[in-house]
């Protein structure tokens, strides 16, 4: 029995293999024609961002066809991965995240607008639908339990491996006592002004119009707080003072 088995399957595999070398005219006429490629859109990314993700939430063009600033903000959890499925499900999103190595990367035109400042006012204007969002990644304002320290995601049982996530002792606009933060890297907060300094240039934006989201929010918003090393009139003053292109040094992030 076992054997007539194994001889059924040898016919089989035999036919198998002899209709694969019947010829197929359609594929033929495929390798004798092939497809044009396709050309290539231009990508929407602007030249100092190193990847573009697009978010595929954009709510439409700035009116004027452009923003009128931008507003700063940190994600409050891991990767830019994690984030982005977070603010998909969330239908919320920002024009740019800078992650802890330093990368910008895109997530939508920089035409389009993105909801990412909820119920905000900045000098008279509308930051969720006149700005641009920028995002660190950060778990921001962390919690000191025992000797580890703990992030907000799954209701403060997030450890940090402070080997990896940095942390400082800062304060923010709504509660002047120190607090911890995972502190943004010395590469995120150089990209943060390089970022900032090319939205400058590029769209003409005033150094004023560039805001904390704890500045602009009339819900209580506390970022980016602590996160980073220097406070938003820093930046505000340094892209104020600085010719675009100006390199930016270590010393422009203060003491960390
Ligand atoms: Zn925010």
């Amino acid at each position: 029995m076992a054997k007539k088995k194994r001889k059924k399957k040898e016919t089989e595999t035999e036919e198998t293999e002899s209709v694969s070398e019947v010829s197929n005219p359609e594929k033929e006429e495929v390798f004798r024609n092939p497809e044009p490629e396709p050309e290539r859109e231009p990508s929407p990314a602007i030249e100092i961002a190193n990847s573009f993700i697009p978010l595929g939430l954009n709510r439409g063009d700035f009116s004027g066809g452009k923003a009128k600033g931008a507003v700063i903000h940190y994600t409050g959890g891991g990767s830019h991965v994690g984030t982005i499925e977070a603010l998909k499900a969330k239908r919320l999103g920002y024009h740019f995240i800078i992650d802890r190595k330093g990368d910008i990367i895109q997530c939508c035109e920089i035409g389009k607008r993105l909801a990412h400042c909820g119920h905000s006012c900045w000098d008279g204007d509308k930051p969720n639908d006149e700005y641009l969002g920028i995002s660190i990644c950060s778990y921001g304002l962390v919690r000191k339990v025992g000797q580890e320290f703990r992030a907000w995601p799954n209701q403060w049982r997030t450890k940090l491996n402070t080997e990896i996530h940095q942390i400082r002792l800062g304060t923010c606009l709504r509660n002047k006592r120190p607090q911890y933060w995972e502190a943004a890297t010395t590469l995120q907060q150089i990209r943060l002004y390089e970022l900032c300094q090319w939205l400058r240039k590029n769209l003409g934006l005033d150094p004023f119009k560039f805001a904390g989201h704890d500045e602009v929010s009339l819900s209580g918003k506390i970022d980016p707080g602590g996160v980073l090393s220097f406070s938003m009139d820093d930046l505000r003053n340094w892209l104020e003072v600085n010719k675009p292109g100006t390199e930016v040094i270590d010393e422009v992030m203060g003491e960390d």
